[in-house]
């Protein structure tokens, strides 16, 4: 944990919630609470508690499974659940299944 001095501004690193591989947060995408329950928030702009993830289904699926409620501190509704497993299914596999 040595704090290094970059010369460039340093670019911000975030952690998956479902591999835990640390990467700048511009190939990861946030999920955030919000008072009105939890969405996925490809700005990066909503107030409220939030995690990063990768866009693959392999990710979503073990965040799914614990990792995701303990990152946004809160238990995930029925709802919730819902809304991330819709929003997996249209998730490619594996990043290096990615389409353009
Ligand atoms: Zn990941």
């Amino acid at each position: 944990m040595k704090k290094q001095k970059l010369p460039r501004k340093h670019i911000p690193q975030r952690t998956c919630v479902g591999c835990r591989e640390v990467l700048s947060k511009k190939e990861l995408v946030r999920i955030v609470r919000t008072s009105e329950g939890i969405l996925v928030d490809p700005t990066g702009k909503l107030n409220g508690r939030g995690a990063y993830i990768h866009l693959q289904k392999e990710c979503w699926e073990r965040a799914l499974k614990g990792s995701l409620s303990k990152a946004l501190k809160t238990e995930l509704s029925e709802q919730d659940k819902k809304y991330l497993e819709a929003y997996e299914l249209n998730l490619p596999e594996s990043t290096s299944r990615l389409q353009d």
